[in-house]
C-alpha cells in the first residue's frame, strides 16, 4: 500500500463529478483490470434488460429510466470505488451506442419509415463519433521531459525558490511564476495541471473525463467534436425513430405521446433512454462552448470558484477568469490554432 494511494485530491486536481469518490482511503487492488472486465458483465446485460422491463408498461417506464441513472453510479460505486482509473462509463457508453444502433437496425429501419440514406447518414455519424472519440483517447498531451528542458527547468524543482512543498504547496495558484506541481515537482507551462487520477501534469488541463482520459491541450479539440458529433447524430437518429413509429404526431410531441406506439414500445422507451444521455451530453457540449467563449478551463473555473476570484457569468453557466480572455473571436481563434505537440509550445 503506497502512501500516494491514500492521499486525497490535490487542491490542483479539480475532478468531475462521477469520479470524486474514487479517492476515499484506500488501496488498489493488483487485480483490478480483471475484477473491472467480472464487474462490467452484469452491468451489460442488466441494460438491455432493464430497458425491455421499461417498455412493459408507460409506469414501468417511468419508474426505470427515472431510476437508471441513480442505479448506474450506485452500481459504479458498488463495484469500482476503489479504483483510480476505470474504463466502467466507457464501456458502458460504447455498449449503449451499439445496441441503438443494433435496434435501429433491426426494429426501425424494417418498418419502411427511414430510407438507405437516412440510414447512411447515421451509420456515418456514428463511426464520426467513434473516430472522434479515438483521437480523444490518444492522450491529453501530458507535461513530458522534453518540454519541462524546452521551458529551461528540467527536473530541479526541489532546488527551485517558488517550488514549495507542505502546506504551502496546496496554496499553488495559476500564475506562471508560482505554476510548480506539488506532487511530480517540476515547474509546467501556464495553464497546465496535475491529475491525480493519470498522476501527471497535463498541459493547458481541462478535466479528467469519465471516458478515462484526461482532456487538455492536444486533445480539447477531438473533445469538443466528439461531443459534437454525437450529439448531432443522436438527435438526427432520435427524429428518425419517431418519425417512423410515430408520423400522426409531430415530432416535438411524438417523445411525449403516441397513441400507437405500444406494438414497438422497446424502441419508444430507448427514444427516451438517448434522449436523457444526449441532454446530458448537450448540457456538457453547451458548458465547453461556453467555457471556450470565455477561454477558461473547467480547472480554472473551478479553482476561481474555490478561491473566489472569478465571475459567474451567463446565469451561472460559465465562470469567467478574466485573466485569458481576449474576445470571443481571438478566444476561438486561439483554441482551433493551440498546438497540439509540447515541444511546439
Ligand atoms: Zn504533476
Ligand atoms: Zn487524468
Amino acid at each position: 500500500m503506497k502512501w500516494e494511494k491514500l492521499k486525497p485530491p490535490e487542491p490542483d486536481d479539480p475532478i468531475c463529478c462521477c469520479e470524486c469518490d474514487v479517492y476515499q482511503y484506500r488501496c488498489c487492488c493488483d487485480c483490478e483490470d480483471l475484477d473491472e472486465a467480472l464487474h462490467m458483465v452484469p452491468a451489460l446485460l442488466l441494460l438491455p434488460l432493464l430497458l425491455r422491463v421499461a417498455s412493459l408498461h408507460y409506469l414501468l417506464g417511468i419508474v426505470v429510466l427515472t431510476a437508471l441513472p441513480g442505479l448506474v453510479l450506485w452500481y459504479y460505486y458498488a463495484t469500482h470505488r476503489r479504483k483510480r482509473r476505470t474504463l466502467f462509463f466507457l464501456a458502458l457508453a460504447l455498449y449503449s451506442l451499439a445496441y441503438m444502433y443494433y435496434l435501429f437496425l433491426t426494429e426501425v429501419w424494417p418498418r419502411g419509415g427511414v430510407g438507405p440514406l437516412q440510414v447512411g447518414a447515421v451509420t456515418t455519424g456514428m463511426i464520426l463519433t467513434l473516430v472522434s472519440l479515438v483521437l480523444t483517447k490518444r492522450g491529453p498531451g501530458f507535461v513530458d521531459a522534453s518540454l519541462r528542458e524546452a521551458h529551461g527547468h528540467g527536473t530541479g524543482a526541489a532546488g527551485d525558490a517558488t517550488c514549495q512543498s507542505g502546506p504551502a504547496a496546496g496554496k499553488e495558484t495559476l500564475t506562471e511564476k508560482r505554476s510548480v506541481c506539488p506532487v511530480c515537482r517540476i515547474r509546467r507551462p501556464p495553464r497546465a495541471g496535475h491529475c491525480r487520477t493519470c498522476g501527471s501534469c497535463v498541459q493547458r488541463l481541462d478535466h479528467h473525463c469519465v471516458i478515462n482520459s484526461c482532456v487538455g491541450q492536444a486533445n480539447h479539440r477531438s473533445f469538443l467534436q466528439t461531443l459534437c458529433v454525437f450529439v448531432l447524430t443522436s438527435v438526427y437518429g432520435i427524429s428518425l425513430v419517431l418519425r417512423s413509429l410515430c408520423p400522426q404526431q409531430h415530432l416535438m410531441t411524438a417523445l411525449f405521446y403516441c397513441p400507437g406506439v405500444y406494438s414497438t414500445a422497446l424502441c419508444f422507451t430507448c427514444c427516451w433512454y438517448s434522449s436523457i444521455i444526449t441532454a446530458g451530453l448537450l448540457h456538457l457540449l453547451l458548458s465547453q462552448v461556453l467555457n471556450i467563449s470565455f477561454n477558461v478551463t473547467e480547472r480554472e473555473a473551478q479553482l476561481a470558484l474555490r478561491n473566489k476570484t472569478g465571475r459567474s457569468r451567463l446565469w451561472g453557466l460559465v465562470v469567467d477568469t478574466g485573466e485569458h480572455s481576449r474576445g470571443l473571436y481571438q478566444n476561438w481563434v486561439e483554441f482551433l490554432t493551440m498546438a497540439e505537440a509540447s515541444a511546439s509550445l
